[in-house]
């Protein structure tokens, strides 16, 4: 079983490999996903041991959240569970807006705890900024919730580094999660070094580049009417084939070490300062136990160093 670490400065202890559950209920932003697989790699990350599992009321919506509390509720370990969820998303006529107003993240905290059938969470988010909000505010109103024992530690995401700045004003930010992977490295230039400074654990989301750091993608690879992956400019024309070229040269990497490209990218990222835990996301069981491997992985200075140059070229 993966030994647990504290994330950051909050007082939550997880595997540093989670579960992204935005593929468990996510019918919204995957085609076909069916509700019993999803539950099935819910139960999957918990029996080998993951006890984070980030989830979100834009999954679904709603279904996500949902399906993580029947199978917590079915489980009855909710203890040893830590839940991240996230919210911002408002739908007014059908249309999506991002709110961070006081009473709007109040009452989603009150409607995921219902979903999530839970009278806690362990690591709430604002998932996207708004424009009105000021983002010391919105973080106030998690400071409530956070001494209420509603939540027991404060999370942003998608901020840039002036609304992370603003949010932090008072030094209430836990977590802050951003996109970061070795093919989108942007988050090194301002966020990752501010996490570090300030004592802030470094979330990052679509580690494996949406299955691209995988290794299973191939030049002649075509996605499926309705995969988003289909318009992903790293997935798509020249850059596609650069970026395999970059996945090839890790290959010798992890075979080398006797591991598959994922495991390799995972570990790496665990070397990161600022970096205490990841959630891949699965979309079948069998990917969990495959994710966990990264863990048995040390890499050298000199393969850290490798794997670096070559997602620098
Ligand atoms: P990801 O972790 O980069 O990629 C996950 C995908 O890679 C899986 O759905 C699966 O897709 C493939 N995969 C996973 N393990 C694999 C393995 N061992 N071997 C081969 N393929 C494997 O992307 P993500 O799931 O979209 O992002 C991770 C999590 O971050 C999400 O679940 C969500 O919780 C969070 N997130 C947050 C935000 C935000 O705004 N805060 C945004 C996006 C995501 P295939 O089987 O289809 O290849």
């Amino acid at each position: 079983m993966a030994e647990k670490i504290k994330l950051g400065r909050t007082e939550l202890n997880v595997t540093p490999i989670g579960l992204g559950a935005n593929a468990v209920g996510g019918h919204n932003l995957f085609p076909n996903l069916n509700d019993e697989t999803g539950k099935g790699v819910v139960r999957s990350a918990l029996e080998n041991g993951i006890n984070f599992i980030d989830t979100a009321f834009i999954y679904g919506p709603e279904r996500s959240e949902e399906l993580i509390g029947e199978v917590l509720k079915e489980n009855g370990k909710r203890s040893e569970v830590v839940i991240a969820t996230k919210g911002a998303h408002k739908f007014v006529d059908g249309q999506v807006v991002f709110d961070n107003s006081p009473a709007f993240l109040e009452a989603s905290v009150h409607d995921s705890l219902k979903r999530l059938q839970t009278d806690y969470i362990d690591l709430y988010y604002i998932h996207f900024p708004d424009k009105e909000t000021p983002k010391d505010e919105a973080v106030g109103a998690l400071k409530r919730l956070k001494d209420a024992g509603k939540i027991r530690a404060i999370g942003v995401s998608n901020f840039s580094l002036e609304q992370l700045r603003e949010a932090n004003k008072d030094g209430y930010v836990d977590v802050l999660q951003s996109e970061y992977n070795l093919l989108r490295r942007q988050a090194e230039q301002e966020l990752l070094p501010y996490a570090h400074q300030h004592t802030i654990s470094f979330i990052p989301y679509f580690p494996l580049a949406s299955g691209l750091l995988s290794g299973k993608y191939k030049r002649d690879t075509v996605f499926g009417a309705g995969d988003i992956r289909g318009n992903n400019p790293l997935f798509t024309g020249d850059a596609y084939l650069r970026n395999l070229e970059k996945v090839d040269k890790l290959r010798d990497i992890a075979a080398a070490k006797g591991y598959e490209v994922a495991h390799v990218v995972l570990a790496w990222y665990l070397t990161r300062d600022a970096i205490d835990a990841l959630i891949p996301g699965a979309k079948r069981p069998e990917q969990i136990a495959s994710n966990l491997k990264a863990l048995d992985i040390k890499l050298t200075a000199a393969e850290i160093a490798a794997i670096d140059a070559i997602f620098k070229e």
